[in-house]
């Protein structure tokens, strides 16, 4: 009876929610997209309400789209966009405040502001490069600016919660307050050497322990749906902050396995397995999503900032480009760049390089220039700038990286695969289905209920689309590569 797993992904831009059957194909989906709010340039906010409201919403769509009811869902899996933080009032449900979105810049006066040491000790504890970014210093505005908040919390009238664990407590009507370790991971107040909350942490940027999530395995049956919300109860049983879930989706489960994901930004991520290693390229340590909550996994994370992103620019500002897909017809065109290296660090540049104030920039135009020649370095930089993380992933992690499983929309482009096969020399494999952050909570779910029995039974669903292997000679890559070195120096001198 009982035929689909359903995963709930709730993105930045949109809520979607996917039924999957057993072999992890996609049997129906919805989507809806919710408002931005930008109260001040650099701030971003999301209605807590309206995220609640578009993911109940996509999920009856789902289901009605194929008519299937409760009882034809085996289990539910969620994954979110991570470190976006929602404070609510424990008795009546009700947020205190909008939610602070991850890319909200409202408190990086206050991270600046912090000393050496803390900032060390954030390192140590958390594996993160202390930002305003993830969730601490944003918990901790909601308490000092919104009127009676920080009195609430004190009283322990208040609960905090990351987006899974919002989605949670709302599908449970309030019984389960809970979060997974990958989404704990990237609070900043998380202790991923010990498993726990940091006292010291919580103290630091005043967030009383109370209102704090239980951290529970990213597989686990935690509890059912109150009966109203998706017209019977079904079992929850699977959550992980979405670029976890895709390493996961992307069955990266052994040590070595990593995924690159091309959307608007690039998030590569490897598993490290049971060893949390330090990165020393500026690479951020974080929690993998696992099915042993004694023995969570690690990975080494990096993004590059402006991925996809830089052909929405050729598209939409260039005006080059009618389409993204017509960037592989352009690069195709032509046999190289003639020289040309674009580097578009528009929000400035992470890792490896940390410089947030740097711009973009273009070197080596010559007469002979063509939109053809500026398109190709465009997605060419893409592969760069993802070859600078594979870099520092190879040099940290001793083990290096077995091939580079991709998704995310900008995965289509084969010319873009290609070259990064041979830029990095490392395999790429796409696979099949690329909807994987969605897959990876579904697997969650499926293994917590024995819908899977292990992660081998996994690994029969995961399908090749298509293979990358490098082809380029080692003398033609050093060249590319130092062009690269150089047009990277430019942005940074900026
Ligand atoms: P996100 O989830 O971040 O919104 P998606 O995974 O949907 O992103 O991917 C969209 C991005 O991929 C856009 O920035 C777009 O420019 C890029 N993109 C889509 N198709 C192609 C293509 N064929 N070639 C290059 N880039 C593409």
């Amino acid at each position: 009876m009982k035929e689909y797993i359903m995963a709930l992904d709730q993105g930045t831009t949109s809520s979607r929610c996917i039924l999957f059957d057993k072999s992890g194909n996609i049997c129906s989906m919805a989507q809806k997209e919710f408002t931005q709010i930008y109260p001040q340039p650099g701030w971003v906010e999301h209605n807590p309400k309206e995220i609640i409201s578009t993911q109940f919403e996509v999920a009856r769509m789902a289901m009605r789209k194929i008519y299937a009811t409760a009882e034809n869902i085996c289990s539910i899996g969620i994954t979110n966009q991570r470190e976006t933080t929602v404070v609510w009032n424990k008795n009546t449900g009700e947020p205190v405040y909008n939610a602070i979105v991850w890319q909200c810049r409202r408190s990086a006066d206050r991270i600046k502001g912090m000393d050496e040491t803390v900032k060390e000790a954030i390192r140590n504890k958390t594996g993160l490069v202390p930002d305003a970014y993830f969730s601490a210093s944003k918990i901790e505005w909601i308490l000092d600016n919104v009127e009676g908040a920080r009195q609430m919390a004190q009283n322990g009238e208040l609960l905090f919660g990351t987006i899974d664990t919002w989605i949670v407590w709302n599908l449970t009507k309030g019984k389960l307050h809970i979060t997974d370790y990958t989404n704990a991971s990237r609070t900043m107040l998380f202790d991923i050497n010990r498993l726990c909350w940091d006292n010291e942490l919580l103290e630091y940027f005043h967030v009383p322990q109370s209102m704090l999530p239980t951290v529970v395995s990213s597989s686990d049956v935690y509890g059912v749906t109150d009966k109203e919300i998706l017209g019977d109860e079904i079992v929850i049983s699977g959550i992980a902050g979405d670029q976890q879930a895709a390493l996961f989706g992307q069955c990266c489960f052994e040590e070595g396995d990593a995924k690159n994901t091309y959307g608007t930004g690039c998030f590569l991520l490897i598993n490290t397995g049971d060893k949390r290693i330090e990165s020393k390229h500026g690479l951020v340590t974080t929690l993998a999503a696992g099915t042993n909550a004694d023995k969570p996994q690690y990975a080494l994370e990096g993004s590059v900032f402006i991925g996809g992103a830089a052909i929405q620019w050729l598209r939409d500002e260039m005006k080059l480009i009618d389409n993204a897909a017509d960037s592989l017809i352009c690069a195709r065109a032509v046999d190289d760049t003639a020289g040309v290296y674009i580097v578009p660090a528009f929000t400035g540049l992470g890792a490896p390089y940390w410089k947030p104030y740097c711009k973009g920039t273009v070197t080596g135009i010559t007469r002979g220039c063509t939109k053809n020649h500026f398109v190709r370095a465009t997605l060419e930089s893409v592969a760069y700038h993802s070859n600078d993380l594979i870099k520092a992933m190879k040099e940290d992690a001793a083990g290096g990286i077995n091939s580079l499983r991709v998704d995310g929309g900008a995965c289509a482009n084969d010319f873009l695969m290609q070259f990064q096969a041979d830029i990095s020399e490392t395999t790429v494999v796409r696979p099949s289905c690329i909807e994987t952050t969605a897959l990876g909570a579904a697997y969650l779910a499926g293994l917590a209920t024995g819908y899977y029995e292990s992660t081998q039974d996994i690994r029969m669903n995961a399908s090749v689309n298509k293979s990358f292997i490098p082809a380029m000679e080692k003398d033609k890559r050093q060249e590319l590569l130092s062009g690269w070195d150089k047009a990277i120096n430019c942005a940074l001198s900026y």
